[in-house]
């Protein structure tokens, strides 16, 4: 690629990273000022004098993994697509009739239709609009994705035009109930999704590390060894 328009590049990327930030908002859009605008942004809060050439060094990478993760989470819909293709053709819903997968189909349709993504605020699924974190999207794709992916479960497992032998099918537990049984449900849903929609294992575990790792175990959430179990089932099955 051309060398200045790479340039250009890298500082848009560096101006948006810097615009999702808290007290990012004042950087420039225009290709003028971002220069400046991100080193200014820089120095004041990393309490330091930031050339161009330090900002580069230190904060290209990151900017362009968080510009990328947000790519993918706001394109998200597009994620999904391959799962839909799959649905008939996964052993897990084999048993189901086929007057069940169209049900789970149209409802996943539904729920594309009218389910809002945003990034920013606290990584959660309320009323019709999913929350992924910024700093979850700062983590990169996997993390991101999964996260997203556990978020979209949570609607799939409180979807009342989807069948319960669906979600059987996705997921079922002798013990847990409640929040915790929920919790391993959406697990389960983005680990049986994402691999469908052709996230190699490996990405998979990684991104619920990611996101999952750090939280503790609670009423409400199972450990993360509990978790990973779960989720290494659901990818083997
Ligand atoms: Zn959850």
């Amino acid at each position: 690629m051309n060398t200045q328009l790479e340039d250009i590049r890298s500082w848009q990327v560096l101006a948006t990273y810097c615009r999702d930030q808290p007290g990012g908002q004042g950087v420039s859009p225009s290709p003028r000022l971002v220069r400046a605008g991100v080193c200014a942004y820089f120095s004041k809060v990393m309490f330091m004098e930031y050339s161009e050439k330090d900002v580069l060094d230190d904060f290209l990478e990151i900017a362009k993994r968080y510009c990328d993760a947000k790519f993918m989470v706001t394109n998200w819909r597009h994620y999904l697509t391959p799962f839909e293709a799959r649905v008939g053709k996964l052993p897990r819903f084999k048993s189901l009739t086929s007057q069940e997968r169209d049900q789970f189909l149209t409802a996943i349709r539904a729920m594309k239709a009218r389910l809002s993504v945003v990034v920013g605020g606290r990584t959660e699924n309320v009323g019709g609009i999913i929350n992924v974190a910024r700093t979850v999207v700062q983590e990169g794709e996997d993390t991101a994705l999964f996260a997203l992916f556990h978020e979209i479960g949570h609607g799939v497992q409180t979807e009342g035009d989807i069948p319960g032998n669906v979600k059987d099918a996705i997921f079922t537990h002798k013990t847990e109930t409640g929040t915790r049984f929920g919790e391993l449900f959406a697990d389960a849903f983005a680990s049986i999704a994402l691999s469908a929609c052709g996230r190699s294992p490996k990405q998979i575990m990684s991104g619920a590390e990611g996101a999952l790792a750090d939280h503790g175990s609670d009423a409400d959430h199972p450990d993360w060894p509990t978790r990973k179990e779960n989720i290494y089932n659901c990818l083997g099955a």
